[in-house]
């Protein structure tokens, strides 16, 4: 241990963020105590493997960068300083080797989060951080100190520094709640509103159509959405019908885009590309085939490979005339229209927009106004599509912030 060992940092919010500012204050032998509201740190991250986790991706570092839309710059130097292939050899330290997938996203062989938080954390206590679970942040109390409430009581706790990781608004359930935001409005901390991101949107089904294929996968569409600059934004992928709407990874690949238009003017129209293998005019001509005896159903299957949840929607949106004039079908199903209505909530998204804003911190994630506070992960106001472009920048700055942490205690005294 050198001569830090006397300086105590407190960390706030034990997901992928705080974690990693405890690991490099603890490597650099500060004494370290994380505080959670939950029984258990990392549910979040835990969740996040369910569906194979997305640690990062592959893709080249300017492409990567690019995915942080307007906050590229604040988050780039983060990303520089710790990027997806310091994530994959971070990972591989605590004996979990990443593989690349065929989309280029990073995942962990075995593709689940538990191998990887659980060598973590017992890494991270045997070089000595100490947990404090069922401890909810709830500000700073007349002296300056940090506030919990506990099943105990209410516990007051001074720190040489204090990293905030406390996550967006998203699954509040997992334990990022949001509810840190008017701690920091009080304090005259701007805060940009949190804000549903990587989310589904609500289309308003038929309660047929909803009863019959809600779950159901629309199988490798091309979703396509025109922006009020006539440019057309295009992805690829399973769209997921839902009750009450659509989501899954072509859909949250726009969702920032599409929740900004829907704020500003209203529903939005996006088109689906039901077969992206085949070509309008040969679709046509096949379903020009007299199709005899055989039933619509039928007819769809065979000469457009059109069935299950992909034959519903059609139903669902094209009127029954226009079935029966193939040039008519054919363009329906290589572009159909889909209203969306409105957005899905923040606490059903993957993920939250907003936040503490760049401009209230310094380059060591700082909060200016606040003198040893720093912060780190969802909680600042940035937002990426999924793709392993969440984990890795929540790493990136948890590490930033740990060591801006360091920094400061290395400098300066007591903050309370
Ligand atoms: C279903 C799902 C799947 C996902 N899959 C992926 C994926 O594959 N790849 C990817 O890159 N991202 C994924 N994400 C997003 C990713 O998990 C998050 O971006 C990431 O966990 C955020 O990390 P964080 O450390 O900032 O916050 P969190 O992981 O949310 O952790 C915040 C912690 O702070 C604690 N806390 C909050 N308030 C207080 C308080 N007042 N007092 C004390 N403690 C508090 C919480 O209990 C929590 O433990 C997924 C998210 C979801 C919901």
């Amino acid at each position: 241990m050198n001569d830090e060992g006397g300086r105590l940092v407190v960390i706030i919010g034990g997901g992928p963020a705080g974690l990693m500012a405890a690991e490099v204050l603890i490597q650099n032998g500060v004494r370290v105590d994380l505080y959670d509201a939950m029984p258990s740190v990392g549910r979040k991250l835990l969740r996040a493997g369910k569906g194979g986790l997305n640690l990062t991706h592959s893709e080249s570092h300017e492409l990567f960068l690019s995915r942080y839309g307007t906050r590229r710059a604040q988050v780039e130097p983060l990303l520089n300083a710790f990027g997806p292939e310091a994530l994959r050899d971070w990972a591989r330290g605590l004996g979990i080797d990443t593989f690349v997938g065929t989309s280029g996203r990073v995942f962990p062989i075995g593709m689940k989060s538990t191998p990887l938080l659980r060598a973590w954390l017992k890494r991270l206590r045997e070089t000595g951080v100490n947990f404090h679970v069922r401890h909810a942040w709830q500000g700073w109390d007349k002296d300056g100190a940090l506030s919990f409430s506990t099943p105990k009581g209410m516990v007051s706790v001074h720190a040489d520094a204090v990293v905030l990781a406390l996550g967006g608004g998203s699954w509040p359930q997992l334990g990022s709640t949001g509810a840190w935001v008017p701690l920091f409005e009080q304090r005259g901390v701007p805060v940009a509103p949190l804000r549903p991101s990587n989310c589904g949107f609500d289309v308003g089904w038929s309660e047929h159509f909803r009863a019959r294929f809600s779950g159901h996968p629309l199988k490798s569409v091309v979703v396509s959405f025109t922006d009020s600059e006539g440019v057309t934004h295009c992805k690829q992928g399973d769209v997921i019908v839902t009750a009450t709407g659509v989501e899954g990874s072509p859909i949250y690949a726009l969702s920032a885009l599409l929740r900004d238009t829907i704020e500003a003017k209203g529903p939005v129209v996006i088109h689906l590309d039901l077969t992206p293998d085949k070509e309008l005019q040969p679709l046509i001509k096949k379903l020009s085939q007299p199709r005899g005896t055989r039933s619509m159903a039928n007819h769809l299957r065979r000469q457009a490979g059109i069935e299950g949840v992909k034959a519903g929607l059609l139903r669902e949106l094209v009127p029954a005339k226009e079935f029966a004039d193939p040039a008519l079908l054919g363009a329906a199903i290589k572009s159909l229209p889909l209203k969306l209505i409105a957005t899905r909530p923040l606490n059903e998204a993957i993920s939250s927009a907003g936040g503490i804003v760049f401009e209230a911190l310094d380059e060591h994630l700082m909060i200016r106004s606040l003198p040893g506070v720093f912060c780190a992960g969802e909680m600042l106001d940035w937002e990426a599509p999924t793709g392993g472009y969440l984990l890795t920048a929540c790493f990136a700055s948890g590490r930033a912030a740990g060591l801006g942490a360091l920094a400061w205690i290395k400098g300066e005294g007591r903050t309370s």
